[in-house]
């Protein structure tokens, strides 16, 4: 069973370097909500975030860096444009249940894992 938690992020790509979240605007602080994403993404990222990057889009579509110290939220840190311009394109990363490649992640999952354990909120 997968741990549930208020709605405020989607998993929109993960890979060997990155996460990029998505903002979904439901009223939480981000400050808050960022601490238990980091919180619930190193407990669901097989292996921990360990060096990648966290990234989320705000709701204005723009991008921010979430830096992670000792496994926990450190405070947000601005993208240069060129950062903003590659990092928005990216989409799909290994499945966080199976692993395997899927190129339109349901908020981290393949199509087969979310039709079997439903939608992950963070
Ligand atoms: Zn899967």
């Amino acid at each position: 069973m997968i741990e549930k938690a208020t709605a405020t992020f989607e998993i929109q790509a993960i890979n060997d370097l990155f996460i990029l979240l998505i903002d979904q605007d439901q009223g939480k602080s981000v400050t808050n909500a960022a601490h238990r994403v980091i919180d619930v993404l190193e407990k669901l990222v097989p292996e921990g975030i360990g060096h990648r990057k966290v990234y989320y889009k705000d709701t204005m579509g723009r991008i921010d860096q979430l830096k992670v110290k000792n496994r926990r939220f450190d405070g947000f840190a601005p993208c240069s444009e060129s950062q903003q311009r590659t990092i928005i394109e990216m989409k799909g990363g290994d499945c966080l249940v199976c692993g395997e490649y899927e190129k339109d992640l349901i908020n981290g999952f393949c199509q087969e894992c979310q039709k079997e354990h439903g939608t992950l909120i963070l």
